[in-house]
């Protein structure tokens, strides 16, 4: 993890959940974080559903425990059925809100372009974005990783520097989310060190997480890494333990 960097520990809960079991995570989570030393060097935070936003809310207010959605619309207001705003995230406390998420990329066709204007919408409103860039398998073992990063990120940065400098950035190879494979700590740096130098001058304050089967057991060794500055994490954030353990490694 860069030294300046305070780090981040996000929990991205997908399409799981049910008010009485996100009530027990949510309390054994808010407890552990309370009766240990992670706040000191880590940022921790929840991505839910969005009918689920008043209860983390509720749950997390007071807390050392941030929560925020996992998609945004990029309109403001209007005729589009179905959306939720950054302004109504807001409006339920939300801190976070993941863009470009692989799935959402994948299953609704989400482009580079229409990734960076909900980036954009949603620094407007205050919500921090953590826009997600990873590249495929076929990607990886034709070696273009680095170059499909690049065209992910291109109109991000065209947002120019004020934008930039803001943002949350989770590399998550898509071969290695939910599917136990995790990159290893230098195939992660390495692209996390790519990552950074595409960002030049605004890179120096940027959070660059990993993510992709993130577990307790690999969390420290990822994290020590030079330019990897927390992690985003899917199944194991659903575990309260083990979600804790990955965030102590912060
Ligand atoms: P995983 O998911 O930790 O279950 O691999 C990570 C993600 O998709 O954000």
């Amino acid at each position: 993890a860069s030294k300046s960097i305070r780090k981040l520990v996000l929990g991205n809960w997908k399409l799981h959940g049910t008010l009485s079991a996100n009530g027990s995570l949510l309390s054994a989570v808010r407890e552990g974080v309370a009766n240990s030393a992670i706040t000191a060097s880590c940022d921790v935070g929840v991505c839910v559903p969005f009918p689920y936003l008043a209860q983390a809310e509720s749950a997390l207010t007071g807390s050392d425990l941030a929560w925020g959605a996992q998609d945004v619309s990029a309109h403001a207001s209007g005729a589009y059925t179905g959306e939720v705003s950054a302004t109504m995230l807001r409006d339920f406390g939300s801190r976070y809100v993941l863009v470009g998420h692989s799935e959402r990329r994948m299953y609704h066709a989400e482009s580079d372009q229409l990734v960076a204007d909900k980036a954009k919408i949603a620094l407007d409103a205050g919500l921090i974005p953590v826009v997600c860039i990873g590249e495929s398998l076929a990607e990886r073992e034709a070696d273009q990783t680095l170059s499909i990063v690049e065209r992910q990120l291109a109109p991000v940065l065209a947002l120019g520097s004020d934008v930039v400098r803001r943002l949350v950035i989770a590399y998550e190879p898509v071969w290695a989310i939910g599917t136990g494979k995790t990159a290893s700590p230098e195939q992660a740096q390495d692209v996390h060190a790519a990552i950074r130098k595409l960002l030049g001058e605004d890179g120096a304050s940027v959070r660059l997480l990993y993510g992709g089967s993130v577990k307790g057991a690999n969390a420290a060794s990822l994290f020590a890494m030079a330019d990897i500055d927390g992690g985003l994490i899917g199944g194991a954030a659903l575990n309260a333990e083990e979600f804790l353990r990955i965030a102590e490694a912060g």
